[in-house]
């Protein structure tokens, strides 16, 4: 059986052979390689492979193809093969040069490419080869062909089987849909023995959950742990990236680190598709993988997880601050990091917050796993930040339209210029300024949206496949005592915010990220003047750790209490 297809072209003969070398050696028991000399033959042969239905999975070419640039062929690819990586060979002497590095951005920018790669330069060449790995494994993470990819069977893509798929997602599992009578789904249905209620979730090692509950799921995803009776040096409150910072860090130091999400890990960066501006990433990375190697990193370390857990209190007792949970005992710890981020604002028109609950056409957030479902659609993305930018340009790979809806007069006011231009260069992307949703329904399912001018007119109604809402959003504070002191959003005031206020109850001052409460530290998006951004939630949680650190060792030298009657130690 041939496997997904291959395909590098460039017009140097000895190169084509050198790429064509090392492609065979390592790669030709899974993949159907082809190699030829021209963009001719490459869009010939692209064109055959539609044909026949064969699978593209990844496309390489040359810089310069017939006199025109390399990433323009590659722009085409996707056209008939919407799923190809597309990588840009480069020479090794063109590496870390100025046009090149403009001409890789500019073609990132218009989406032509996913990345390039710098041509083989011996035998066998593993960076070429970890290169052209990375690009396979990012076009089975996209064909959701992962070894570790769950698989849930259901017969819509709505209901009960879009709540499974929020829960995998929380729990940065990587998951796949297919309908109950489609032939991948009848097969997993034979598999699962006939007559098992639907929807059915498939996980790698074989085990079978027929209609289950999200508790079950959890657990089956590796939480929560027994915490009965466990006391912590630390708790982290929220597993998005500030709490998975605080974690890998605090447990590296030594701490006894529990981490508690009311969901799974990765928090609002799991609704991101590609995080192109964290640090060490040049090619971008999914918010659920980051999360994923986050995690994997705090548990290396000895860093204890509790998923779909609540905290629901927070209290001092004696030297010890005690955290109440939803399903478990309380737990204590000497210090705790609140990195409880935020959830998005409501549109309230009730027509869509009720095809919302079921997932019904309708979501809060990012595309991530929907996006597949929507091939040919009209699809409408509310919000100008650079949250719904990403969401716009991962659903223009497979809508046939998409609709931004912002209410301001600009684009460039709440979004970053990279993400700016990608959305005026992608030819099916729509802007429509100074609008909002008025309005919507459906029978099963989102079918219309009502959209009005807000310098006036009559309202608009509109074909709509989806809706994807990214509307600023509210800090998850509501279950804190009165004792932290947020502002008037509901922000947690940390260090010289608090400094002063009556809250606090020391003679010391707090330290920089602590809140009103001695020993309790608030970091990432749920603190106020937080930068809401991947990077600094994940500076905010090992800072912490450290300002943990300091606390701890201050108390030892002195013999005080930690969160309690300290002298001023500024
Ligand atoms: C679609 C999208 C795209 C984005 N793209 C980018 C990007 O490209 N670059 C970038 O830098 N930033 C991006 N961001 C912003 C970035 O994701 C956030 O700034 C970051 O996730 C904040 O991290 P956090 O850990 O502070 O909070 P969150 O990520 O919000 O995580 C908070 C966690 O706390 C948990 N929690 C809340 N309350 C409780 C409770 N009571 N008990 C237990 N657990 C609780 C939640 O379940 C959640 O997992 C994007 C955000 C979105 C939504």
């Amino acid at each position: 059986m041939p496997g997904p297809v291959v395909l590098a072209v460039d017009e140097d003969a000895n190169s084509l052979s050198d790429i064509e070398r090392e492609l065979r050696d390592r790669y030709e028991r899974s993949y159907r390689i082809v190699c030829v000399g021209s963009a001719a033959e490459a869009e010939a042969e692209l064109v055959r492979i539609a044909a026949d239905a064969e699978e593209v999975a990844l496309v390489l070419a040359g810089e310069s193809l017939g006199g025109a640039p390399g990433s323009e062929f590659l722009g085409r690819v996707r056209r008939q093969h919407p799923q190809a990586q597309r990588g840009l060979l480069i020479d090794y002497a063109n590496w870390g040069t100025r046009p090149t590095g403009q001409a890789i951005f500019a073609a990132m920018a218009l989406r032509q490419i996913d990345y390039y790669v710098i041509r083989p330069l011996r035998t066998p060449d593993e960076l070429f080869l970890q290169a052209i790995s990375t690009f396979l494994l990012e076009w089975a993470h996209a064909r959701r062909l992962s070894s570790h990819t769950v698989s849930i069977v259901a017969k819509s893509w709505s209901g009960r089987s879009h709540e499974l798929r929020e829960v995998l997602g929380r729990c940065a599992l990587p998951h796949n849909f297919c309908l109950a009578d489609s032939p991948e789904g009848r097969a997993l249905v034979a598999e699962a023995g006939d007559g098992e209620p639907l929807p059915l979730v498939v996980f790698p090692n074989g085990e079978v959950f027929a209609d289950p509950s999200d508790a079950e799921l959890t657990v089956a995803a590796g939480g929560p742990v027994d915490l009965q009776g466990r006391e912590f040096d630390l708790v982290i409150v929220g597993a998005g990236p500030a709490g998975l910072s605080a974690a890998v860090y605090g447990a590296s130091e030594g701490f006894r680190t529990l981490v508690i999400d009311e969901g799974g890990i990765g928090g609002q960066a799991t609704l991101s598709s590609l995080i192109r501006n964290y640090l060490g990433f040049p090619r971008g990375v999914s918010g659920r993988r980051m999360a994923e190697q986050a995690w994997e990193q705090a548990w290396v370390f000895g860093a204890q997880f509790a998923f779909m857990q609540k905290a629901t209190s927070l209290r001092h007792d004696g030297q010890r601050i005690v955290v109440g949970l939803s399903d478990f005992p309380d737990v204590s710890a000497r210090a705790v990091i609140l990195a409880t981020g935020a959830a998005y604002r409501r549109l309230e028109v009730d027509e869509l917050e009720a095809l919302a609950v079921s997932g019904a056409g309708v979501f809060y957030g990012g595309p991530a796993s929907e996006a597949p479902a929507l091939v040919g659609r009209d699809v409408f993305v509310v919000g100008g930040a650079n949250s719904a930018g990403q969401a716009a340009l991962h659903l223009a790979d497979y809508a046939r339209r998409v609709t931004m809806v912002v209410r301001a007069d600009s684009i460039a006011a709440g979004m970053s210029d990279y993400l700016v231009q990608q959305v005026k260069a992608s030819p099916n992307i729509e802007v429509r300024l100074k609008t909002e949703v008025v309005g919507g329904g459906g029978e099963a399912r989102l079918e219309r949206l009502e959209l009005r001018c807000r310098d006036g007119g009559a309202v608009e109604t509109v074909e709509a496949g989806a809706l994807f809402l990214m509307i600023g959003a509210l800090p998850h504070t509501d279950w804190l005592p009165a004792e932290i002191l947020c502002d008037a959003g509901g922000f947690i005031g940390t260090g010289t915010d608090v400094a002063e206020a009556p809250a606090w109850p020391l003679e010391r001052a707090p330290l920089s990220l602590e809140t009103s409460m001695p020993g309790v530290f608030a970091v990432g998006d749920v603190r106020n003047g937080s930068m809401n951004r991947v990077a600094s939630a994940v500076g905010e949680g090992s800072t912490a750790v450290r300002l943990v650190q300091d606390l701890f060792a201050l108390a030892r030298l002195a013999s005080w209490d930690p969160v309690g009657g300290l002298p001023d130690r500024h």
